[in-house]
């Protein structure tokens, strides 16, 4: 079975890399590391992988190759948007050359699903591209949490991915000279947990204006903390966390556009939250018409999507993205 996810802008995940290092300011509260540190108990996924140590939890730098896993998304049969290593990093030194190929090559037949694969090893992308089939279905995004790390979207754009994509998140500082080309989608987020750093409004809306000017579609997934939000009164803001942390609203609407979706820059939480499926339309580029259209399911606040809608949506996919 597919792990679903609670991450907003994907609906599962796949992990046939276990285990990471930290290797930039954006990973010291890592979410995926204090999740291994629980389950790294003797017979348990993340033995020998992470542990709890006098500071914390702590990832051991030992990565595991999740062989039976590999396999799981061409036995998969409905579509879906796949979320891949979430506890991990594909692109980690660690990770066999070979491995990372053999993971590519899944992901190339499992062509009724959306890969979304996401690394803060940038140069490590950037020199195994040549080697990768990079088909439409796999979308390709580095992590950028403050400015000395834009260097990461250089490299992103010498890939050979059809669609590029950023995670602004956790957002740590100022990104107010953003080169937004040839990105096609970027996701902006707070950091939550113990110990989060927060988050300036200016730096939210700054990344907003510049999408809006370059025509990138925008995801702003939450404020992290309540204490972050402007809006006192922001609906998708819950009490005890939730899912979107400290709220997702960023004057006075949400934002949850994905490539594919044209930008709607007038849609307010209200409209958002009657939706329940969106058949994508494509823009006219021939990269859209290559993607075809694709059915995502938005999550917005605490939407639930029943059963009977999802077997609606996995129904409404195309049976290949071509
Ligand atoms: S690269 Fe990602 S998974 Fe690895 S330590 Fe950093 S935040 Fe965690």
């Amino acid at each position: 079975m597919a792990q679903n996810s609670r991450i907003e802008w994907t609906e599962c995940t796949w992990n046939p890399v276990r285990g990471c290092s930290r290797c930039s300011p954006g990973c010291q509260h890592c979410y995926a590391e204090r999740m291994a540190a629980r389950f790294s108990g003797p017979g348990k996924p993340y033995e020998g992988l992470a542990a709890f140590t006098p500071s914390g939890p702590r990832w051991t730098n030992r990565i595991g190759l999740v062989r039976d896993a590999l396999d799981q998304p061409l036995r998969w049969r409905n579509p879906r948007v796949i979320f891949v290593n979430s506890m991990s990093d594909l692109f980690h030194e660690e990770v066999p050359e070979a491995f990372i190929g053999e993971v590519f090559d899944v992901m190339r037949r499992a062509d009724h699903h959306v890969f979304q694969v996401l690394t803060k090893r940038a140069d490590r992308l950037a020199a195994l591209s040549p080697q990768l089939p990079w088909t439409p279905n796999i979308w390709m995004g580095v992590s950028v949490e403050a400015a000395e790390y834009l260097h990461r979207i250089d490299r992103l754009r010498k890939t050979g991915a059809m669609i590029k994509f950023l995670s602004l998140e956790p957002l740590l500082g100022p990104l107010f000279d953003l080169d937004l080309q040839g990105v096609d989608w970027a996701i902006v987020g707070g950091e939550s947990g113990p110990g989060a750093r927060p988050m300036e409004v200016e730096w939210v809306r700054s990344i907003r204006d510049q999408c809006i000017a370059a025509t990138v579609p925008l995801f702003f997934k939450q404020w992290g903390q309540l204490s972050t939000n402007p809006d006192p009164g922001d609906p998708t803001a819950k009490p005890n966390g939730g899912t979107a942390k400290g709220g997702r609203m960023l004057d006075g609407r949400t934002w949850d556009e994905m490539p594919g979706r044209p930008p709607s820059r007038s849609r307010d939480h209200s409209a958002d939250s009657g939706e329940v499926l969106s058949l994508l339309r494509l823009r006219s580029c021939a990269k859209w018409q290559r993607i075809q259209a694709l059915a995502l399911i938005p999550r917005v606040g605490s939407t639930t999507v029943s059963r009977n809608r999802r077997a609606q949506a996995a129904t409404a996919w195309p049976r290949r993205v071509r």
